[in-house]
């Protein structure tokens, strides 16, 4: 048996039977990882609310051969209580939360990730993170997770992508007019949206305007879509709120 403490994030809960849940946590040290809260949904005193999605924990992990991890008890270091009294921002938590769920495997550690996840929802829960942000995390998101588009540059043979590329999930970025007929699911975008998101990606904050984001969000969609094998429950969830 093994005890072990990881900072984690929250990914989500299902009940277990009459009294116990499981944990879905991002952990910083070990990826996602699935434990058993036995009498989380009696014991208040021992999780006390703590296992909300997007709370920010340090789990007190056990280790046994051969069965489900353990989760022996919390410590809470940041709840976001502030993100859940705003739609928007509730909205914005979960995509990034959904978003990190699928991007990271089980006990494939990202280190990175879970620091920037951290930081960017605790710039949303202070007003800081709008849907500008948004896009820019999960821009770094993706790159820390090893999938990061390529926006600057034709990404079948390194070129300059000219005056009228394209865009091909598959190939994981831009296309040159001259690699078309190599990339068969690619579409024709604006090059200034992909100047736009190259720009986001090299660190730029300005904030887009309204239909620059529109269109960088379906073609954010579209890359990670094809990368994860379906869309995001969360996206419609969004769509729904009216929110980017
Ligand atoms: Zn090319």
């Amino acid at each position: 048996m093994e005890r072990f403490v990881e900072e984690a994030l929250v990914l989500g809960t299902v009940d277990y039977g009459e009294a116990d849940r499981l944990v879905t946590l991002f952990t910083k040290g070990a990826g996602k990882l699935t434990a058993f809260a036995a009498g989380a949904r009696k014991s208040r005193r021992r999780f006390a609310g703590a296992l909300e999605p997007c709370t920010w924990l340090k789990a007190q992990l056990v280790e046994r051969r051969g069965t489900t991890l353990r989760l022996d008890g919390v410590d809470v270091v940041r709840s976001f209580s502030g993100l859940r009294g705003d739609l928007s921002r509730i909205g914005r938590a979960l995509y990034v939360v959904e978003l990190c769920r699928e991007l990271v495997r089980d006990r494939e550690p990202h280190p990175e990730l879970f620091d920037a996840t951290t930081s960017w929802l605790g710039r949303l829960e202070e007003g800081l993170a709008g849907p500008t942000s948004l896009l820019a995390f999960e821009l770094e998101a993706l790159s820390l997770a090893g999938l990061r588009p390529r926006f600057d540059a034709c990404s079948l043979c390194g070129g300059p992508l000219g005056g009228e590329p394209r865009f091909d999930a598959a190939h994981g970025g831009g296309v040159c007019a001259g690699c078309q007929a190599r990339a068969s699911g690619a579409v024709r975008v604006a090059p200034e949206l992909l100047e736009a998101l190259a720009a986001l990606q090299a660190g730029q904050r300005t904030p887009l305007g309204a239909p620059v984001r529109a269109r960088a969000r379906a073609l954010l969609n579209a890359f990670i879509s094809h990368h994860l094998g379906r869309e995001l429950r969360s996206v419609e969830f969004l769509k729904q709120l009216g929110v980017d």
